[in-house]
């Protein structure tokens, strides 16, 4: 049995360690390959100057950790917060080992940050940041080595300088070295909106699996990044009802519906969401709780702990954001029937047409934005399906279901390759 009371619900990487640890249990694994696969294979930690607009220096620290590469080259985005920490980061990379394994694409887990404000950063100083971090990490990424991508604070524009950052290291132009680009530079039809469609994809397969119809449903979608956004748009246009959204201000709530298009547009003229007039303003925490049938967390991690998960109203959540409900809070929605579609299988999506991405840029050859979606689709709906398989064989919650096949598949790989030297 585990203890739990030794990990704190506070610590991304304490969360993680928990669900791997709570699933591991269960696969009886060799210790050597359990202690092996829960930790990261290589970290390297930099620190480098920045120079703003104003003549002002400052030191910054970045980070890449390597969580694993048994089953190909490690991948993950990078993230551009002030809360980016290495045990943050290693808690990240961990989840997109897992991540990667539970749809079975070729890929390891990795992620990367740099802990700085963005926000307050004008185009030429994140420009400045990108290239010289990528410039100290170069040693160790690379199309078969390790494949960045977008996350938060950063974009298709931050992921083409990453490109040309390590184009000119290497002195040829290397697209497949990093996902999520624009498509003048070989990026992916279908790659900007692949995180949130793909939740839409596995939130029709909940729906499917507790019966909601989800005409008319009710939506609560926490962020309006890339992935909360999208998600909110795209379920608008297929006929759910959008009664919340929030950003890092504050939410919105109108149980008659929002118009996410709207929303976005008053954010972009006053750059304040919570005084758009059609709606009440909420806080966050608020927000998690409003009435609705499906809640859509897609910002940071660490939303839905012990002290809200109780009160949270939603039938079905679907993580877009990486970490954001504690094992704490998923044992209190198991008992009161949510069914949480884990962020592993939930926004994989993103990952997945990522892998697609490189797949293009290494075969040179492209495809339609109908082609991307069907296989996506496919990938999904398959991985659903096994997850909710083991899930009810086992009667345990999703995201132990998903961490024990992709911890099995993680520890096949390491027992059929063994140790060298
Ligand atoms: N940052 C995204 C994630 O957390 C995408 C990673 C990728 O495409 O490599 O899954």
């Amino acid at each position: 049995m585990i203890d739990k009371s030794r990990y704190d619900e506070s610590k991304p990487l304490d969360m993680h360690n928990l669900q791997f640890d709570v699933a591991a249990a269960k696969l009886n694994l060799e210790p050597w390959i359990a202690a092996k696969i829960k930790q990261p294979r290589r970290e390297l930690t930099v620190s480098f100057p920045l120079r703003y607009d104003d003549g002002r220096i400052e030191l910054l620290t970045g980070y890449r950790v390597q969580h694993n590469t048994l089953r190909g080259p490690g991948k993950g985005g990078i993230r551009f917060h002030p809360q980016v920490d290495l045990d943050e980061v290693r808690a990240l990379a961990g989840w997109m080992t897992w991540k990667c394994a539970v749809v079975d694409i070729p890929f390891g887990g990795a992620k990367g940050g740099v802990t700085c404000d963005p926000t307050t950063m004008s185009l030429a100083e994140k420009e400045r940041l990108t290239r010289r971090y990528i410039w100290e990490i170069s040693p160790i990424i690379g199309p078969e080595q390790d494949i960045p991508a977008p996350d938060v604070n950063t974009d298709a524009q931050v992921m083409a300088w990453v490109v040309d950052t390590y184009s000119v290291f290497k002195s040829y132009t290397c697209n497949s070295v990093v996902t999520g680009k624009p498509l003048s530079i070989g990026g992916s039809l279908g790659r900007l909106k692949a995180t949130s469609q793909g939740c839409v994809y596995v939130l029709a397969e909940a729906a499917r699996a507790v019966g909601l119809n989800l005409d008319g449903c009710r939506v609560v979608v926490q962020g309006m990044g890339n992935v909360g956004y999208h998600a909110a748009e795209i379920l608008h246009d297929a006929g759910a009802v959008v009664v919340g959204m929030s950003n890092v201000q504050g939410g919105l709530y109108n149980p008659g519906g929002l118009d996410p298009r709207r929303v976005l547009e008053h954010f972009q003229v006053t750059g304040d969401i919570t005084t758009y007039p059609e709606a009440q303003a909420v806080t966050n925490q608020e927000l998690l709780e409003l009435p609705c049938e499906v809640l859509i967390p897609a910002a940071l991690e660490g939303q839905i702990g012990r002290s809200n998960a109780e009160r949270v109203q939603a039938k079905i959540i679907v993580e877009g954001a990486n970490g954001p409900t504690s094992p704490f809070a998923d044992d209190i929605l198991y008992d009161k029937g949510v069914f949480v579609v884990p962020d592993i299988l939930a926004n994989a999506g993103g990952v997945t047409v990522s892998y697609f991405e490189w797949v293009q840029n290494l075969q040179k050859l492209f495809w339609t934005e109908d082609d991307v979606n069907q296989k996506l689709r496919d990938i999904l709906v398959r991985s659903f399906g096994e997850v909710h398989a083991v899930a009810r064989q086992e009667k345990i919650n999703m995201r132990t279901a998903a961490y024990m096949l992709a911890i099995g598949r993680v520890a096949e790989a390491k027992r059929v390759r063994g140790i060298f030297p």
